[in-house]
């Protein structure tokens, strides 16, 4: 019987914890705010934003979805970024993909504000998180690793394979994972024998974006299976990478798609946000204080 190792209880607790970071710092008339950038008309992403947004609300953190439209171009996508960057209003900032054909992601990336960056998507958060240097994780690799501390699964000496190497989930959650002290297979779509890199793992990430694609000959015998994958269908299911009862039995433990990694993705970048919130106040106050103290010097 393969356990079900589900992120609802885990996500409520880290929007609790921020829900009480936030009321905190609105007594000191600070307003977490998060601003999510989209620029397309793809309804599963827009349903997500909603859900990010709602969360926010019942948090005590307000958001704003910034839609800028399908067919919005990589400057005007840039100098929205950049201007709520500088806008001290908004401590968070996630840009959300899809985006329109032929946008220069690794440059909107970059114009994302690092102070503001709850979903670690800027290269700078990036490198200093490989750098081992506190930076924000990218929320969906970080909610990797909260779930298996969360039921009880170190991986502190085990052998761990990852398959995807996008830079937002799959090789950010293998460097957090051999900074846990896993020994950590890396696959990808070039990898030419899938199944030689996973199964011998004791510990499975799988983050592609094809259902089905992890089957009982991908999966040891009692191995813990995270699956990060969302494809929405035209019915409106979610599927996840992983073929449910193909590892039914074989698998030890398996995160359920949807209920184990999107919600604590969510809940992690709500937390971000608050965080992010408290770092900005603290800098202003630092930095109006010196101001303060060199102009009576
Ligand atoms: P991506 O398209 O950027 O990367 C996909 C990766 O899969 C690539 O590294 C590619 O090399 C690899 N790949 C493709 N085909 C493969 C194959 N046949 N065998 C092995 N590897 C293969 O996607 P992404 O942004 O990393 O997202 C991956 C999945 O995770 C998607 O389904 C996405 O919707 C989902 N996702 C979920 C959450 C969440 O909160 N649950 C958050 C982000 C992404």
């Amino acid at each position: 019987m393969t356990r079900s190792l589900g992120g609802a209880e885990l996500a409520t607790s880290i929007r609790n914890d921020a829900s009480v970071a936030a009321a905190a710092l609105a007594e000191i008339g600070v307003r977490p705010k998060l601003a999510v950038v989209q620029a397309t008309d793809d309804e599963s992403t827009a349903w997500y934003v909603r859900s990010i947004a709602s969360a926010a609300k019942r948090t005590g953190i307000l958001c704003d979805i910034v839609d800028l439209g399908a067919v919005a171009s990589t400057e005007q996508i840039r100098s929205t970024l950049v201007e709520l960057g500088h806008d001290p209003d908004v401590h968070g900032i996630i840009l959300q993909t899809p985006l329109p054909d032929g946008t220069d992601l690794d440059a909107l990336r970059e114009a994302i504000n690092p102070a503001k960056d709850v979903d670690g998507a800027n290269p700078v958060s990036l490198g200093r998180l490989v750098a081992r240097l506190p930076a924000f994780a990218p929320a969906t690799a970080q909610a990797v690793i909260a779930l298996l501390d969360h039921h009880g699964i170190s991986p502190h000496g085990r052998t761990a394979a990852v398959v995807g190497r996008s830079t937002v989930v799959g090789s950010p959650v293998a460097h957090l994972l051999v900074q846990r002290n896993a020994t950590v297979t890396v696959c990808h779509r070039h990898t030419t024998d899938l199944a030689a890199g996973t199964r011998d793992a004791d510990i499975l990430v799988v983050a592609v974006g094809i259902p089905g694609l992890i089957t009982a000959d991908h999966v040891a015998d009692g191995a813990v299976v995270i699956d990060v994958g969302t494809t929405a269908t035209a019915d409106g299911q979610l599927l996840g990478d992983v073929d449910v009862a193909a590892v039914d039995g074989r698998a030890g433990a398996l995160t359920p798609v949807p209920g184990g990694v999107g919600p604590v993705t969510t809940a992690l970048l709500l937390n971000h946000t608050v965080d992010a919130a408290a770092t900005q106040y603290a800098q202003t106050r630092s930095d109006s204080l010196l101001a303060g103290a060199r102009s009576s010097a």
